[in-house]
């Protein structure tokens, strides 16, 4: 890689972004990295592949799978070597979930999180959407659901329970 021109460097980094941008979720396999917002950048730093990650969440046990999933992707892809740097600032915020990915939230059972929360409001939560029914008609019954990143919900019209996405 060290004898290739800008447009190789660029042609690289392109290719490196879309297989980067292939890795899921490992807690919600429905859904890449990409339209999580947990990929940040794809640059070619020198003789390797650098991919900039931050976590949803400081500590987030999914987050060195996705790690070590992105390095798999890329060396499958001949794009080595790759080093995954984790970036904790600015913090990560689900305003950064993609349009897709919200609908890829809800199409998977998940209530996606209201809009326009990101960062402002941990507790006060607006009208949550039943993933099932669409009812507003909704209660939180624990603040963690099947992982620390959802709360569990209930809809009072279909009576299902739900994870939701919790805003920060
Ligand atoms: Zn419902």
């Amino acid at each position: 890689m060290t004898s290739a021109t800008p447009r190789d460097l660029d042609a690289i980094r392109d290719e490196a972004r879309r297989v980067a941008s292939t890795v899921v979720d490992p807690e919600i396999p429905v859904i890449s990295i990409a339209d999580l917002g947990i990929l940040r950048d794809v640059v070619v730093a020198g003789d390797h592949v650098e991919v900039v990650i931050t976590p949803t969440y400081t500590g987030c046990p999914a987050m060195n799978m996705i790690k070590a999933e992105i390095e798999q992707a890329l060396a499958e892809a001949h794009l080595e070597p790759v080093t995954v740097r984790t970036v904790l600032s600015p913090a990560w915020t689900t305003d950064w979930i993609t349009e897709k990915g919200r609908q890829q939230l809800h199409d998977y059972g998940i209530a996606p999180p209201v809009r326009g929360q990101g960062r402002t409001s941990l507790f006060a939560v607006a009208r949550v959407a039943c993933p099932r029914c669409g009812s507003h008609d909704t209660t939180q019954i624990a603040p963690f659901g099947s992982t620390a990143c959802k709360a569990l919900w209930r809809c009072d019209s279909c009576l299902e329970p739900f994870d939701y996405f919790k805003c920060h």
